[in-house]
C-alpha cells in the first residue's frame, strides 16, 4: 500500500515555521488535548495528508522558550501517533555535525539509526548497558538519499547541547555523524507505536571544530530552517505514491 499519511515531528517552532508556511498547513486541534503545550498543523501536499507537530513553549519561563529535549519529544510523538494512524513519521530538525563524517554547516543528513550518548547504566551481567545506549535502526532510505543528494548517518541524542569527554567516547564508539536532543526519543516512540521512522537533520554547528555549539547554533538556525523548508517538500514529493520499501 502506498504511503498516505505522514507525521513530521519538529522540536522548535523556528525550525517548523518556514515549512508549515510553505505548505500552507493550518493549525489543527484534533491531535493534542488543548491543555498541553504541543502544537499541530495539517494539510495536504502532492496527494499526501501531512501533519506537523512541534513541542510548543515552556510556560514556566516568560521568554517563551521551546520545549526542546527528549522528554517533550517522546511524549508528543507518542500522543500524536496515538491520535490517528500514520504510515510514516519523520523527525525534522537541526543538529550538530561531525566534520570527520563529512558534515558542513547546512549539510542534510538522513538518519540510518539513532542512539543515546548520556545514558550510562553499566551494570555488569545485565542488558542495562545496551538498553542505555539504546541503538535503533532507522528505516532504510537509500533511494531517497540518492534522489535528494543527502548524507546518511547515525544521530546520537542527549538532553545537553554541549558534550563532554564521556559523551565524545560514546559518540565515536557508536559511529555518530550528527548529534541532537530529540532523535532517539522520537525513534523510541515510533518503535513502541510500530510506525516506520527516519530523521531529516540539517547541520547548524560543527561539533568537532573550534567554536562552541551554542554560538554557531544561534548564527545558523535561520538558514538551517530555510534549508528544511527547501528539503522537506522534496522528501514528500519523493515519498508520494511510493511504498515504505521503495524509500
Ligand atoms: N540556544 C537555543 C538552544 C536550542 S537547543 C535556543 O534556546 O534557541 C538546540 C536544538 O537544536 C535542539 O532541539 C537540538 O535537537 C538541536 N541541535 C542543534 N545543534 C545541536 C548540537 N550540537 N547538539 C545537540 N543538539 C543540537
Amino acid at each position: 500500500m502506498s504511503i498516505k499519511r505522514v507525521l513530521f515531528v519538529v522540536a522548535m517552532e523556528a525550525e517548523a515555521s518556514p515549512f508549515v508556511s510553505a505548505l500552507s498547513l493550518a493549525p489543527c486541534k484534533s491531535v493534542f488535548p488543548a491543555s498541553l503545550p504541543f502544537r499541530s498543523f495539517s494539510g495536504s501536499h502532492n496527494g499526501l495528508d501531512v501533519t506537523v507537530v512541534t513541542s510548543g513553549k515552556d510556560a514556566t519561563y516568560s521568554t517563551g522558550v521551546d520545549n526542546v529535549g527528549t522528554l517533550p519529544a517522546g511524549v508528543m510523538t507518542t500522543l500524536a501517533l496515538q491520535s490517528s494512524s500514520f504510515d510514516l513519521c519523520i523527525n525534522a530538525g537541526t543538529c550538530g555535525g561531525f566534520s570527520r563524517k563529512g558534515a558542513e554547516i547546512g549539510s542534510v543528513f538522513l538518519t540510518k539509526g539513532a542512539a543515546f550518548h548520556d545514558r550510562r547504566i553499566d551494570i555488569p551481567g545485565t542488558p542495562f548497558k545496551d538498553y542505555g545506549t539504546g541503538k535503533m535502526e532507522s528505516l532504510s532510505t537509500t533511494n531517497l538519499q540518492a534522489a535528494i543528494g543527502a548524507h546518511e548517518g547515525i544521530c546520537s541524542t542527549s538532553d545537553s547541547l554541549d558534550h563532554d569527554e564521556r559523551d565524545d567516547e560514546r559518540m565515536e564508539f557508536n559511529d555518530t555523524s550528527v548529534k541532537d536532543m530529540e532523535s532517539a526519543a522520537i525513534h523510541w516512540a515510533c518503535n513502541i507505536c510500530n510506525v516506520p521512522h527516519f530523521g531529516v537533520k540539517v547541520v547548524t554547528d560543527i561539533v568537532d571544530g573550534e567554536r562552541p555549539s551554542a554560538e554557531q547554533f544561534m548564527e545558523n538556525l535561520g538558514s538551517a530552517a530555510k534549508k528544511l523548508q527547501e528539503t522537506l517538500p522534496k522528501v514528500l514529493n519523493f515519498v508520494a505514491g511510493k511504498e515504505i520499501k521503495d524509500l
